[in-house]
């Protein structure tokens, strides 16, 4: 059986290591933090799977991968013991009056790079964007006027996700999980942790921007806000379109509203700003008066990991894979990442394995 190291637990680390395990390699999975410490990028992720909405700003690979990991998704969750909140029923995207030219803006940017991507007829009945009276999908957001309605999207709970996928791997015969197992060195085959140097069949570095010393990555800090509210009733993922920024907010059961997320070009932990609160916060009223007596449960930042060109990266050379720069798309393209990052590691591992075969 061959034996496998995976650096790094968060959300493309775990989807492997269980991916990984379920094809029946022997699995070696080191983070540098406990299992259930919530410091990876993943556990401040908002959960918003919205493959066309992000095509606006982002490349049409993370489309690709975004809707193929939609239908992936679908496939994997029910195949975890846990159950994961996850919806697809479908995102909304406003402004307000004054910035309905955004709105427009918004709508053609997306339509002509769909029209680019050349989606196959049968996929694009399923991916359309319905220009709609905000007021039909969300009566409370009526004051909104018109919007955009994107049925195929959805969102699904990160947290529930990252654990749901740790007691899969707790669980499997084939993980076994190192804590607080910092690796100072990853090459292929071989990873040095603590004073060890241990050699693999492969390694998989999934590492985030710990991977910063070996790939040319940069922080991207992000700021999202919990809040809790009875007066509000909003039921789709939501987006409020503004010359100046973007925000979201995603519903969530127990009447909970993330409001987010900020980008800021820095490599900065430190708690979300007053700045960054007033301009999350009133962009929140402004969807909803009802937002005015919520109470803020909880505020999460965190830094993404990513590469000069903003596109994920699977890099396989033999002995060695790494799975990076999933920067504001970690949770929406892992699934998809994952899948690529074993097929090209099964073809290049096979296809040595053959070439030493045929030497012998
Ligand atoms: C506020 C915010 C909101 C977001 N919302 C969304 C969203 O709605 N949808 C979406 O798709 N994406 C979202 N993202 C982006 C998403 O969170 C990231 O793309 C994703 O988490 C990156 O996952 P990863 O597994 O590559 O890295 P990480 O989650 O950072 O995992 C890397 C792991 O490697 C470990 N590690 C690092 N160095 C070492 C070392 N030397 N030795 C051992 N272990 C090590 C770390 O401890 C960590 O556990 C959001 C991000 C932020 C900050």
């Amino acid at each position: 059986m061959m034996t496998v190291a995976i650096v790094g637990a968060g959300i493309a680390g775990r989807l492997l290591a269980w991916r990984l395990a379920k094809l029946g390699y022997r699995v070696e999975l080191f983070d540098k933090n406990k299992r259930d410490d919530e410091c990876a990028c993943s556990f401040a992720a908002a959960g918003i799977l919205s493959p066309l909405a992000e095509l606006e700003m982002a490349e049409p690979d993370i489309y690709q991968y975004g809707s193929r990991s939609m239908k992936l998704y679908q496939e994997w969750l029910p195949q975890l013991t846990q159950d994961v909140f996850f919806k697809v029923t479908g995102s909304l995207v406003t402004a307000h009056g004054s910035d309905k030219i955004e709105l427009d803006h918004f709508y053609r940017q997306v339509q002509r790079k769909t029209r680019e991507l050349k989606i196959v007829e049968a996929e694009l009945k399923s991916e359309t964007i319905e220009k709609v009276s905000v007021e039909t999908i969300e009566p409370e957001l009526a004051h909104l006027g018109q919007g955009l309605y994107i049925p195929s999207e959805g969102q699904i709970d990160p947290i529930e996700l990252l654990k749901a996928l740790a007691f899969e791997i707790d669980n499997s015969v084939n993980v076994n999980w190192h804590n607080q197992a910092e690796v100072s060195n990853v090459s292929a085959h071989k990873l040095k942790c603590g004073s060890e140097s241990l050699t693999f069949d492969w390694v998989f570095d999934c590492r985030g921007l710990g991977a910063k010393g070996d790939l040319p990555l940069r922080a991207v800090r992000g700021e999202l806000l919990w809040l809790e509210s009875k007066d509000v009733n909003i039921k789709h993922l939501t987006r409020l379109i503004h010359p100046r920024y973007r925000i979201y907010v995603v519903p969530r059961p127990n009447d909970i509203y993330l409001v987010g997320a900020t980008e800021i070009q820095s490599e900065d932990f430190s708690p979300v700003s007053v700045r960054s609160s007033l301009e999350l916060l009133s962009a929140a009223y402004s969807v909803h008066r009802g937002f005015g007596e919520a109470r803020i449960v909880k505020s999460v930042v965190n830094c993404r990991p990513a590469l000069t060109d903003n596109l994920p990266l699977i890099d396989t050379t033999f002995g060695l894979t790494r799975v990076n720069g999933l920067y504001r798309h970690g949770i929406l393209m892992s699934p998809a990442v994952i899948e690529k990052a074993i097929r090209e590691f099964k073809h290049i591992s096979n296809h040595d394995l053959e070439k030493v075969q045929h030497a012998n």
